[in-house]
This record gives C-alpha cells, sequence and structure tokens, in this order.
C-alpha cells in the first residue's frame, strides 16, 4: 500500500478499496520499522494520525471529503504544531510545545490529511546534509548501506518520503532546502514562489529567502500538495494575494503544436559538475527539444555570485531572527549569574556549532563598518540577479538547469563550511530572485543514484513549471518506489 502515490490512494479511498485508517496503519507499521534507523522523524504522533484518519473515513463514509482526505504526511518540524513538540532540530527548542498552529499545517487540516509526525532537518534549516541536527542526520534509503545523505534541510522529509514512511510532506527552502534533498533521493520538490505559501507559525531563519513547500513522489502529487499549501495570508505581511489551483492531474504544456521557449543558463555551462549530471541534463533537453520545445541560451549575469551573496544575506536574518531565542520567554534557559549571563549560558548550550557560525556571520556584515562593503554589496546583487531573471522569462518561458552537481554523498563525509555551502550554488539564485522553482527526478547516474533538474519560472508561474517538469519525469521514467528503493 506504501508505494501507492497520492493521487492513486486518494482514488482508492474514494472507490472505498481501501481505508484511510488501513492506509495510516501501513505507515505506522512502517514507521515502527525503519523510523529510528532512516532518523527521519524527530517526534512521531501515531495517536494523532489514527484519530485524523478515523475522521477521514467517517468523511468518506458520507461523501463530503476533502481535497486530501486520508494522506498520511510528514511536517518539517519547523512548522509550529500546537500541542505538538516543535523543535527546530535544535537544542534551544527540544522541549517547546506550541500553543498555536502555523498556517501551513492548519491548512493541511483542513485538507483532510493524516499527520504522521514532524520530519527531521538542519538545525534551524541551516545545512545542506541535516547533519547540523541536534537529533542526528537522517539517512537516504537508497543503497541505505552505504549511509548518504538523504540532502539538507528538509533530508527528515525526504528521506520519509523516498522510503515509505509518509506519502509526502512539506519542506522549507532558504536556498535549497527543498530542491537539493529532493534531487538525491529521487523525488519531486518544490520551492513556489515567494509569498505564494504563508510563513506565518514557520521557524524563521531568513524571512525573505524562507519558502514554503511541497515534497513528494511525482509531479501531480507536489501539484495537489501545493494547491493546499498556497494562498492568501492575512497574518502574514509578505504573504502574496495569489492562489494555486491544481484539482486534477497537471496537464501537458508541450505537444500538439504548442510553442513553449526552454531557456538554459549560460553562466552555469562552465560549472564543473559531474560527468552523469551532463550526460543527464543533456539528454533531458534533447527530449524537451523532441517534444517540441525551443531550446535558447539566456543569461544571469551575477548566477554566479549568487553564492557570496546568499551567505550574506542570510546569516545577517538569521542573525537577527535568532535574536528571540535568549531563555526569556521560551525555550531553553540556563541561568546564570545575572541577566547577561543568562544570556550566554542559554545561547552557548541551545545553539549548535553552524547556528552560531550564522550568527557570529550575520553580525559582522550587519555592523556598522561592514554594512556598506558586505551587506549593501549583496543586496545589490541580489537586486541585480532578480533582473536578470526578468530579462530572461522576457527571451524565454521556463529555464532549466541542474539541481546539483552530483549524486548523495556520504554521511561521513567531512566537508569544511565553505565546501558545504558551494553545494548550494544551483539553488540560492532563485530564493534571491523569489522565483519559483522545482526539481524533477531526471536520471539515474551510473552508480545507480538519482538526480534532478530544476525547472525555473518567472514570479507566480508555478503551474507552468510543474507542466514542464511533469514533462522532465516522463522522460526519466525513474522508480521510486520506495519498496523498491529500499528492497523491502
Ligand atoms: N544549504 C543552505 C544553507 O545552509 C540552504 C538551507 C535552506 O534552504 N534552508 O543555508
Amino acid at each position: 500500500m506504501i508505494d501507492l502515490t497520492i493521487t492513486q490512494a486518494l482514488e482508492k479511498l474514494k472507490s472505498r478499496e481501501i481505508s484511510a485508517t488501513e492506509l495510516t496503519r501501513a505507515y505506522l507499521d512502517r514507521i515502527e520499522k525503519y523510523g529510528a534507523d532512516l532518523n527521519c522523524y524527530i517526534t512521531t504522533t501515531p495517536e494523532r494520525a489514527l484519530s485524523d484518519a478515523a475522521a477521514a473515513d467517517a468523511r468518506y463514509a458520507t461523501g463530503n471529503t476533502l481535497p486530501l482526505d486520508g494522506m498520511p504526511i510528514g511536517m518539517k518540524d519547523l512548522f509550529a504544531t500546537r500541542g505538538i513538540r516543535t523543535t527546530a532540530a535544535s537544542r534551544m527548542l527540544e522541549n517547546f510545545i506550541p500553543e498555536y498552529e502555523s498556517t501551513i499545517s492548519q491548512k493541511f487540516i483542513n485538507s483532510g490529511t493524516v499527520l504522521l509526525g514532524k520530519t527531521n532537518l538542519d538545525e534551524f534549516a541551516m545545512g545542506t546534509f541535516s547533519k547540523t541536527s541536534y537529533f542526528g542526520a537522517p539517512v537516504n534509503p537508497w543503497q541505505m548501506e552505504k549511509r548518504l545523505t538523504a540532502g539538507g534541510s528538509s533530508g527528515g522529509a525526504t528521506s520519509a518520503i523516498a522510503s515509505g514512511l509518509a506519502i509526502g510532506g512539506t519542506g522549507t527552502d532558504t536556498g535549497g532546502s527543498i530542491r537539493f534533498p529532493a534531487a538525491i533521493t529521487g523525488l519531486v520538490g518544490m520551492k513556489p514562489t515567494y509569498g505564494l505559501c504563508s510563513r506565518w507559525g514557520c521557524v524563521a531563519f531568513a524571512s525573505s529567502l524562507d519558502t514554503p513547500g511541497p515534497i513528494a513522489r511525482t509531479v501531480d502529487d507536489a501539484a495537489l500538495l501545493l494547491a493546499t499549501m498556497a494562498g492568501h495570508d492575512p497574518k502574514e505581511s509578505t504573504s502574496a494575494k495569489a492562489e494555486f489551483y491544481a484539482h486534477s492531474a497537471v496537464s501537458p504544456i508541450l505537444g500538439e503544436g504548442k510553442k513553449l521557449r526552454v531557456g538554459v543558463i549560460k553562466e552555469f555551462a562552465n560549472v564543473e559538475i559531474s560527468a552523469d549530471m551532463k550526460r543527464i541534463f543533456e539528454a533531458r533537453v534533447a527530449d524537451l527539444k523532441s517534444m517540441g520545445a525551443e531550446i535558447v541560451e539566456v543569461s544571469i549575469p551575477n548566477i554566479l555570485d549568487a553564492l557570496a551573496a546568499y551567505y550574506i544575506i542570510a546569516p545577517a536574518e538569521a542573525s537577527s531572527n535568532l535574536a528571540r531565542y535568549d531563555g526569556m520567554k521560551y525555550g531553553l534557559r540556563v541561568d546564570g549569574t545575572d541577566l547577561i549571563d543568562t544570556y550566554k549560558k542559554t545561547r552557548a548550550a541551545g545553539f549548535g556549532d553552524e547556528v552560531k557560525r550564522r550568527m557570529i556571520i550575520g553580525t559582522a556584515v550587519l555592523s556598522s563598518e561592514s554594512y556598506d562593503v558586505y551587506f549593501m554589496q549583496a543586496a545589490r546583487v541580489r537586486r541585480m540577479i532578480a533582473d536578470s531573471f526578468t530579462t530572461a522569462f522576457n527571451q524565454c518561458d521556463l529555464i532549466v538547469c541542474p539541481s546539483s552537481a552530483g549524486t548523495a554523498m556520504p554521511l561521513s563525509s567531512d566537508l569544511t563550511p565553505l565546501e558545504y555551502y558551494a553545494l548550494d550554488l544551483f539553488t540560492v539564485a532563485m530564493n534571491l530572485a523569489g522565483v519559483p522553482a522545482c526539481s524533477v527526478p531526471a536520471g539515474l547516474a551510473d552508480n545507480g543514484l538519482p538526480l534532478g533538474i530544476q525547472v525555473v519560472g518567472a514570479r507566480f508561474d508555478d503551474m507552468r513549471v510543474l507542466q514542464l517538469a511533469k514533462h522532465i519525469e516522463a522522460a526519466a521514467e525513474i522508480d521510486n518506489r520506495p519498496t523498491k528503493i529500499m528492497g523491502k
């Protein structure tokens, strides 16, 4: 049962072939079996899951159903869930139980989903392998004996979904944290347009970049999840007055003489990527061409500076956002001799090394001596990148590019902070520009591991991004059924 996609499971529930309770139990059993080893959940909520499932079954009995009724999902442990521990994978929030529900998790409740638990992530979503989690790193179910990363920061979500420990779930993407983990686990990960999905009740990392989005096994499933997540939220000041609708399968955008210009970014051509990624990218672009797309070269002149700009802007915003964790209002508190000493002791004990590094960098680039040379300069580069995307989308409809340079690396890889940061090369520019980007499975490398390609669109062109992604998905034909990946 756990090999069913959301689309298939909804059909079977509607036809009463299976019940939501049966489906939920199948996932709970599997979490019981493999959850500890994969370490993809920080908190599981089996009782809540069964009561959600019973409520869904009651609705199926009356025929009065909700859009995602009975779908067992994992919620990234960055979204506040009322009465359920929400940790951001930090010791600082290890025992934090919110008294409110994030907009995104509320929307999932309103859509009838079943909450299986809160998925693991990098501490405060800062990282690329989910190794900065206070609760230890999740494991990639592909070639599990190799203990590869499931990516980060939404690595708990991708580990859970790829292994059949959730049918789909949420992630957040500040610099690639949905797309990179999805790419290296053979999943679809969509970073929507900034502002399409509300950040209200989602633990803040870098507010001008943070973007909640869906992770699923197919493009159709991702579209269904996004339809639940999207929409204006009066509680959130950067929430756009926009909607995203997806009631049925995502429709084709190519074929039958349809015209579409697909851009390839010139500046990425000289970036070193693995031979597999190069081969797969070229093959998929050739497929799009044979399906009738016109391939055009576009230029985003400053795209290779996106990393530098991102690693100034994101830490700057993080240093400000994380000032709230001082041991006074909520979260960890380590008492010291006086107020300042309590702050110091609390923060020293509560934050991990990477989070501290970001706060120090962020505080430095915002200091009066550095503000103009670092922060303002980064803000200018950001503006130029955003403008270049706007220009590029006058020359093409959508853009395609690799999601990563190569396949999943071992969790034991010992990279320097700068080597980790460099892995975000293909993803951060889209966050700086606020444009939608979806990583879709594009092929298998010679080592048998999956690789992804991104489809990027103009702001609020999220549906067309998914439409083109669906053609790539069909051409790549990756078998990402959990029982196939896990061999059990
Ligand atoms: N790897 C990036 C970072 O460490 C992206 C993280 C994210 O998107 N949350 O900041």
